[in-house]
């Protein structure tokens, strides 16, 4: 994948003042938009619940830090999840036009406090529908590639892209959608995610289709090198609940998936990605 540094015009830089509170169980990478999603529903703050209690967020952690210490493989980090989300905002802008509103990524370290309560690292990124904003740790990227076996950047940029495909959902009133649809039939909780969660993979994928275009990075634009869209399905395989599940329990129980089958997630990825199209990423009327 190429891409230009840009102005980290997109991030919101909190790795200086994240908090370190700690307590907060681990709730993995689905666990945290299933609470998410619960407290949606339902209106009580879940991230509250099990993190012990709201607590007022850290004095410093307001507004964007200045100096923090990193290492220039951290900044180029920054700079890349930077040049993902513009490029992938874009894509939004130009499908959904002045419908679409412009969120940030918050990157920080260890902890931060959200709009959706209180998030450690364990968490994963994930996105909060109560502030429209992408929370990123970045040392979940290595994660990825050491616990997940997903290396490489574009690998990275998918897991951006379908944060951002949450967004877009919240954007588009699906997350209303989905409300409705659990008070007609509360005993589909999972199902409703895994359908949401296939979106946002779908939704990725868009961006995808939009990022394969060639003579992009001439254009101070992300392009994608050939393979690239290989490294993507791997990490959408990766993560999918049946995979996770085996390297959690041992075992895959379909009934729990809050994420979809790594096949399903390829599945729905790459429909996005060769169709370019959001309205083939109805997983509402699969
Ligand atoms: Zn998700």
């Amino acid at each position: 994948m190429r891409w230009s540094t840009g102005d980290r015009g997109n991030i919101q830089d909190m790795r200086g003042s994240s908090g370190r509170r700690g307590g907060m169980i681990p709730l993995g990478i689905g666990g945290v938009i299933v609470v998410a999603l619960l407290s949606m529903v339902t209106g009580v703050n879940f991230f509250d619940v099990l993190g012990g209690g709201s607590s007022a967020p850290d004095s410093a952690a307001v507004g964007t830090t200045g100096t923090v210490n990193a290492s220039p493989e951290e900044e180029r980090m920054v700079n890349m999840v930077d040049a993902v989300a513009r490029d992938a905002e874009a894509t939004w802008q130009d499908r959904l036009g002045s419908r679409y509103e412009s969120t940030k990524i918050v990157v920080f370290r260890d902890a931060i406090q959200s709009a959706c309560g209180y998030a450690g690292s364990a968490t994963g990124p994930f996105y909060c529908p109560g502030d429209r904003k992408v929370y990123l740790d970045l040392t979940f990227f290595d994660e990825l590639h050491r616990r997940f076996g997903a290396p490489g950047d574009f690998a990275q940029a998918y897991v951006l892209a379908h944060e951002i495909g949450h967004h877009v959902q919240a954007v588009m009133g699906t997350d209303a959608q989905m409300r409705q649809m659990q008070r007609s039939n509360p005993g589909a909780a999972n199902a409703m995610s895994v359908r949401l969660e296939l979106q946002a993979d779908c939704y990725a994928g868009v961006w995808g289709h939009d990022a394969a275009q060639q003579g992009r990075f001439a254009a101070g634009k992300v392009e994608l090198d050939p393979g690239d869209a290989e490294e993507a399905l791997r990490a959408a395989a990766a993560i999918g609940d049946d995979r996770l599940q085996k390297l959690g329990t041992g075992r895959v129980q379909p009934e729990k998936f809050t994420h979809g089958s790594s096949e399903q997630r390829m599945t729905w990825f790459k429909r996005g990605f060769d169709s370019g199209d959001p309205r083939v990423c109805n997983t509402f009327e699969q």
